[in-house]
């Protein structure tokens, strides 16, 4: 059942000016979704302006009203969660055991995270010699976002709340690869009451995206995506001196010391890897478990990993779905065997698996290597699917120094319960976002975002708040002026 979607911009729908369009497809089955418009420059043009527009009234809509209207957008996600759910698991290839709550509901949390916080943006005042100034938190005008394919409503939430919430209009590029969550997103959001121009959604490729980053009414640029895409769009809005926010990829490392539960570090590190089929930035895919308890750990892990299943995501007992496209399936595949090649033991998985009814698309069983070392492509790059590598070790130093030899810098985590040896190593390994005895669990209220190689800025929590906004001091004398003309 394909159908044909347009571009959302200035609260409709509209064709692309080129008229050239793309087809979604459901990566299970290869069946397409929909034929979508494909925005270019010339509709980024068109967007921004619609969206500078909005932004113009927007920003003097007090944040209590902007508050209520993001929290009325939150509502309709919630009453929406089984068809956005769907979508996304039709697009995205998500098991639609996961996409009701890790994709809907967190969308829908952070929406009314932020609507609360609209009400909380607030600037200082101090008095000083001759006279006192204080400082206001402007917004910044109109946000450009683009997003990645594995989380693509909640990569849409998760930029638009704050951006709205700090008084930003926004023209937000979904992944070529998923689009149609984030177009339903934006009816939903004028049903909801956002004014017309103040969210735009222009699906699109690199080029759309290249654009945004480019051009001189946007103010800046937030982008969800690979680290090498990253930079360009560094260097890209370099051009505007565009603010700039980063959230990319990992290569994160998850600690696991001899006097941990191992069930819970099984667990750990099974959510670290084998969560929405390995697609999640920040996965723990480097898994460190200390020599004494590696058997252990093994078996354990061995026993729970052959038991997760491998199916359409529309089953609601399915476990893990396909990879995104052929293409990326074709690419994970790749560095399984170059894992393989380069010496590392398979312990289960490591293959391409049929699923009936699903054969165009590309199915990983849930893969461990054992045997790992530092220097191995599989262990040194990201590889976005459902690829765990256990390295061994005995020392807390050089765990330490073993886990930060990495470009990156998105997470990590550590399994013991020595709660002092717990901090101090998550005080030394060079990563943003760290779990004690969890892996990957990201509540709004906390800071979200990498180090290093992998990003700059802070997504959620009041933080986020500041990467939309700027601050504006002003002064105010009390008294003449004494002159020394
Ligand atoms: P990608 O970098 O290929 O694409 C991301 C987005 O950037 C897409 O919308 C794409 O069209 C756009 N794009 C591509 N080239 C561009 C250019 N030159 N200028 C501007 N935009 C451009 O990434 P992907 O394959 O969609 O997603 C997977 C990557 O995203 C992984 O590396 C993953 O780790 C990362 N990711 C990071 C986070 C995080 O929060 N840190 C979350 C999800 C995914």
């Amino acid at each position: 059942m394909s159908t044909q979607r347009l571009l959302w911009i200035d609260g409709r729908f509209v064709p692309a000016i080129g008229n050239k369009t793309f087809t979604t497809t459901n990566p299970a089955t290869g069946e397409v979704l929909a034929e979508v418009a494909q925005a270019e420059s010339a509709d980024i043009d068109v967007a921004v302006a619609a969206a500078a527009k909005a932004q113009a009234q927007w920003k003097r809509v007090p944040g209590a009203a902007r508050g209520r209207i993001l929290h009325a957008l939150s509502q309709k996600l919630r009453e929406h969660r089984d068809e956005l759910a769907e979508l996304e698991m039709q697009d995205g290839g998500k098991p639609i055991a996961e996409t009701p709550e890790a994709d809907v509901d967190s969308g829908a949390d952070c929406l009314e995270y932020f609507a609360g916080q609209a009400t909380s943006i607030q600037g200082e005042y101090q008095e000083v010699d001759g006279g006192f100034f204080y400082t206001r938190p402007e917004p910044l005008g109109v946000v450009g976002a683009i997003g990645a394919w594995n989380y693509p409503l909640q990569i849409a939430c998760w930029k638009t709340a704050p951006a709205l919430a700090a008084g930003n209009a926004i023209v937000f590029k979904p992944s070529e690869l998923t689009p149609l969550s984030a177009l339903r997103f934006a009816e939903l959001a004028k049903e909801a009451g956002v004014p017309d121009g103040l969210i735009n959604i222009v699906p699109g490729f690199g080029d759309a995206g290249q654009a945004l980053s480019n051009h001189p009414h946007i103010d800046k640029i937030s982008l969800t995506g690979g680290a090498e895409t990253g930079k360009k769009v560094m260097a890209d809005a370099a051009g505007t001196l565009k603010e700039v926010s980063l959230e990319l990829g990992g290569k994160s490392p998850l600690v696991v010391f001899d006097d941990a539960d191992l069930d819970n570090a099984v667990s750990g590190a099974m959510m670290a890897n084998f969560f929405t089929q390995g697609e999640i930035c920040t996965n723990g895919t480097r898994v460190f478990v200390h020599e004494s308890v590696r058997e252990a750990f093994i078996e354990k892990l061995l026993a729970r990993v052959e038991k997760l299943k491998l199916g359409n995501p529309a089953d609601g007992d399915t476990d893990m779905g396909p990879m995104i496209s052929p293409e990326h399936g074709k690419l994970v595949l790749e560095y399984i065997e170059a894992g393989k090649a380069g010496g590392a033991k398979c312990l289960t998985g490591g293959e391409r698996v049929e699923i009936a009814g699903c054969e165009n698309g590309v199915f990983i069983a849930p893969t461990v290597f054992d045997g790992c070392t530092d220097d191995m492509t599989i262990v040194r790059e990201e590889i976005f699917g459902p690829v765990m590598s256990i390295l061994s070790f005995t020392d807390e130093d050089e765990v330490i120094r073993r886990a930060n030899d990495t470009e990156f810098g998105l997470a990590a985590a550590v399994f013991t319960r020595d709660l002092e040896r717990a901090h101090r190593v998550i005080g030394e390994i060079e990563a943003g976002i760290c779990w004690i005895n969890h892996y990957n669990i990201t509540p709004i209220e906390m800071p979200f975002g990498g180090i290093k190689g992998s990003g700059i800025g802070k997504e959620n929590s009041r933080r986020a708040l500041s990467y939309y906004s700027r601050l504006k001091s002003v002064f105010v004398a009390q008294g003449a002026i004494d002159a020394p003309y």
